[in-house]
């Protein structure tokens, strides 16, 4: 099981959470609550064989009490405690019904309370076994292709009907005025034959319309201060977004940074305030200054409900270390701003990286005001939360985590930033660690820049070859139409 993006790797993946957003979790729990087995060398060079109910150090059998809090560890914690050379990891059918619906909500930032006051209420509302993604983008052709994209074949005609009259129209340009939600439910129900689409397709679908009908009757557009428009009506797809949409969202030749922050129900509302907020200045700025003034070369706006119900029917409540646990028995709001770090421009990553650390200030500071319970998630890190143990991993997890490292890694091997016990802070990271990091992406994505460049050349060639048809084609009705008046002449001529 791995999250949206197949090209990220299960090990981390698997060793620290592991969450599908797309519906799985709600229905089979963390990646770390599926591993069944693992074997790892430990820092005192020993080799372990663990399952939760049996424990091998060097191929001989341990009391499996002795090994229970390493088990423990390394399905949440687990780049603090060994390395890991073989996992096996409980396989699913990929249910039948796995469906989602793809809309896009309109959202003028300015009005930025309502509009986070609304968005709350949708979250909060939609059954607890759908799991809910917007992806808020601030041009609506790049949200309205991430539909297409995605959407079933026939869906399309409406889709497209719809997408070609707002795109004509004047609030689709690319601008700092709106923000373009892509909102995402998926539901997974094992065993059900596929009625599902009309149970929660319609609830949604209702809900939805609720929401706009309390917009309409709030007087909402009479002010002129709309701040949640519907224009394109829930679709059916049978499959959720996965990674090639992130080159939808930021072109490929990126890597990306993000600051982010995951809470209960009663923090979602601040959380979502100060996101919009911070989306909203980096919109405006990046406008007036006719470049991303905070030097990230594209930001996104990205919300995942994640919810509890069907995990509370399942046996699939996590055990492990991770942090998604805390809040595992309650629906979770996971907010993210990302920004692309475009990778030819080397020198602006520093100043990227920075506004994604205020950024990620100004979130943890949404929730500390008023008092609400938030976590972050270790497989997304930040450098600049300073109680980060206990923000990843809750408390008592994260003192229970102490105490093993204690046991098991005394010298501290297994050491790197934000490592279990490591006292290493975001001060001992500087800028031209970044630029390093900079250029090895570039490296990576050189072919990526190749492949934009065939693309650059299919685009022209195309068009070179549609003119040299169209003109060609011109050309032929011409010659027709002169032949047969020649004809017509000639014949004109004869008679005379
Ligand atoms: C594009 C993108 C999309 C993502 N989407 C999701 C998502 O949908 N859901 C989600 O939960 N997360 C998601 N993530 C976060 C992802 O889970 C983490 O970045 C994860 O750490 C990636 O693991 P890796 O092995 O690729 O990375 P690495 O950087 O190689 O590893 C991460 C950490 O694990 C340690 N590690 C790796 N292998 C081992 C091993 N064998 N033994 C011990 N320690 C090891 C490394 O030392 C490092 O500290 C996403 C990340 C990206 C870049």
């Amino acid at each position: 099981m791995h999250g949206q993006c197949t090209s990220v790797g299960v090990s981390g993946f698997s060793l620290h959470g592991g969450v599908h957003f797309g519906g799985l979790s709600e229905l089979y729990g963390l990646a770390s609550d599926n591993i069944l087995s693992l074997k790892a060398v430990i820092a005192n060079g020993s080799m372990v064989e663990l399952t939760n109910s049996s424990c091998y150090m060097n191929a001989k059998g341990v009391d499996y009490h002795e090994c229970n809090g390493l088990w423990f560890s390394l399905r949440g914690a687990g780049s603090s405690f060994a390395v890991v050379t073989e996992l096996t990891i409980q396989l699913h059918r990929l249910p039948s019904t796995f469906k989602s619906s793809l809309s896009i909500f309109q959202v003028m930032v300015s009005s930025s309370t309502n509009a986070s006051r609304y968005i709350d209420i949708f979250i909060n509302s939609v059954p607890s076994e759908v799991s809910l993604t917007f992806f808020g983008l601030d041009a609506y052709f790049k949200a309205f292709l991430f539909v297409l994209k995605f959407i079933k074949s026939n869906e399309r005609k409406r889709a497209l009907h719809h997408g070609m009259s707002r795109l004509l129209g004047t609030k689709t340009r690319k601008g700092s005025d709106y923000v373009y939600f892509v909102v995402e439910a998926t539901w997974v129900a094992e065993g059900d034959d596929g009625g599902n689409d009309d149970i929660y397709g319609d609830k949604i679908g209702n809900l939805l319309s609720k929401i706009h009908d309390k917009i309409v009757q709030g007087n909402i557009y009479a002010h002129g201060d709309l701040a949640i428009d519907m224009p394109l009506p829930f679709l059916y797809t049978d499959r959720t977004w996965s990674v090639p949409s992130y080159d939808l969202v930021w072109g490929s030749g990126h890597a990306y940074g993000g600051a982010s922050i995951t809470t209960g129900a009663a923090g979602s509302e601040s959380v979502l305030q100060a996101l919009m907020q911070r989306f909203h200045s980096h919109l405006m700025l990046s406008r007036s200054s006719k470049r991303a003034a905070s030097h990230c070369s594209d930001c996104v706006v990205v919300l995942h409900r994640v919810g509890d119900g069907l995990a509370s029917r399942t046996s699939s409540s996590s055990s492990s270390s991770s942090s998604f646990n805390p809040l595992r028995t309650n629906s979770t709001l996971w907010a993210e701003v990302d920004c692309g770090l475009f990778y030819r421009k080397l020198r602006n990553w520093p100043m990227c990286s920075r506004w994604i650390d205020d950024t990620q200030l100004v979130l943890d500071q949404a929730v500390e005001k008023r008092n609400h319970s938030a976590f972050h998630y270790p497989n997304v890190p930040n450098l600049v939360t300073e109680n980060w143990g206990e923000m990843y991993y809750g408390k008592d997890t994260y003192n229970r985590l102490l105490e093993e490292k204690r046991i098991w890694d005394k010298k501290n091997l297994f050491n790197h930033v934000q490592s279990i016990g490591s006292a290493q802070r975001k001060k001992d990271i500087i800028n031209n660690d970044l630029i390093e990091h900079a250029h090895l992406c570039n490296k990576a994505y050189k072919w990526r820049g190749l492949r934009d460049l065939r693309l650059g050349i299919t685009i022209i060639s195309g068009f070179f070859f549609l003119r040299s048809i169209y003109s060609g084609a011109r050309r032929l009705i011409h010659q027709l139409l002169t032949s047969r008046k020649c004809d017509t002449s000639t014949s004109t001529s004869s008679s005379m």
